[in-house]
């Protein structure tokens, strides 16, 4: 087989886990292949003057090994004493988990930010120790924030916060009535992103939180036209189950931006790249049934439940693509 060239849409877990499948299903096939993942940036947050990149932490701790495997975010092995001693103080944030552990690879951002290297260069400096086996690009060095529209208890009047306070806060129960990219006029796709998607033999958008990940890095102006540029399949796969996601709240994203929680209801929402949209194939769970017109739909198993479960889905992804 020749050298094979995958470009690959993430978020956190369900990007992080999807990729340790695309590795192993590519590493059974050819030693020749290249993973490239592009990682939703839109949950980065600042707290305790440190800069937080969710998404990419995930991606980098699970496919470098250090990942909790309980938690799904995070180091193993954490302790929490620097977020027990901030609380003594009465330090706000005190919702957000920041590990001991973690905390260094936060300094380490931070400290080259601040010396004014982009994302980046730093994301690359970081993985640098963590080895991932793929190249992981954030889908923009300019700062895009996802702000969450609410209504403000006290003055009624809608009100945006920051996204991870109204996940990890509030659980997502507040309700929403909608999302806001800060920055996103301003932002480019990172260096290397669209170079990605011009020479890939296929892009997969891993089954991710298609509003906040996936529907982020495709709102960086230029990104979608780069994408939709490449000679290469775009495959996408379910985050939705049986009318429900497989773990996390993304049933509470969908409904406002108006797509039905279902794998139709994502796989419309994504569209046919025939008919101005995305996909050229969408993979469901066997029990799922999906209309999307224009669109191979398949049904596989969707269950990351296992590292050979997981590559299955992988290799799905992978036939589907024709690769
Ligand atoms: P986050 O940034 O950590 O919230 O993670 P992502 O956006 O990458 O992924 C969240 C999505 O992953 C949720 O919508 C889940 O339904 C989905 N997900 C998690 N595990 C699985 C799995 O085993 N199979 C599938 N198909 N989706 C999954
Ligand atoms: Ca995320």
């Amino acid at each position: 087989m020749n050298f094979v060239e995958i470009v690959v849409l993430a978020g956190g877990i369900g990007g992080a886990r999807f990729l340790t499948g695309l590795k192993d299903a590519l590493g059974d096939v050819t030693p020749a292949s290249r993973i490239t993942a592009v990682v939703n940036t839109g949950d980065d947050v600042t707290l305790h003057g440190m800069r937080i990149c969710p998404d990419l932490d995930t991606v980098m701790y699970t496919l470098g090994g250090g990942i909790d495997p309980e938690r799904g975010w995070g180091l193993a092995g954490e302790s929490w004493r620097v977020k027990e001693e901030l609380a003594a103080y009465g330090a706000e944030p005190t919702w957000f988990g920041l590990g001991d552990r973690d905390l260094a690879t936060h300094l380490i951002r931070t400290r080259m930010l601040d010396a004014g290297y982009p994302l980046s260069q730093v994301t690359a400096a970081l993985a640098d120790r963590w080895q991932p086996g793929v190249e992981l690009l954030p889908m923009s060095d300019q700062r895009v924030e996802t702000h969450v529209v609410v209504t403000d208890p006290d003055s009624g009047r809608p009100a945006a916060i920051h996204f991870q306070e109204w996940w990890v806060r509030h659980r997502a129960e507040l309700p929403a009535s909608g999302f806001v990219q800060v920055g996103v006029d301003d932002a480019r796709p990172a260096p290397g992103v669209a170079e990605a998607f011009a020479r890939a033999d296929a892009v997969l958008l891993a089954p991710s939180n298609p509003v906040v990940s996936i529907g982020t890095v495709l709102g960086v102006p230029g990104l979608r036209d780069a994408l939709l540029a490449t000679k290469g399949r775009v495959v996408g796969v379910s985050p939705i189950v049986g009318g429900g996601p497989v773990r996390g709240m993304a049933d509470r994203c969908l409904p406002v931006v108006g797509v039905e929680v279902s794998a139709e209801g994502v796989g419309r929402h994504y569209g046919a790249r025939s008919d101005g949209g995305l996909l050229d194939a969408w993979l469901v769970a066997p029990g799922d049934t999906a209309d999307v017109p224009g669109v191979d739909v398949r049904q596989v198993p969707l269950l990351m439940s296992d590292p050979d479960a997981t590559a299955a889905l992988a290799r799905a992804a992978l036939d589907a693509a024709g690769v």
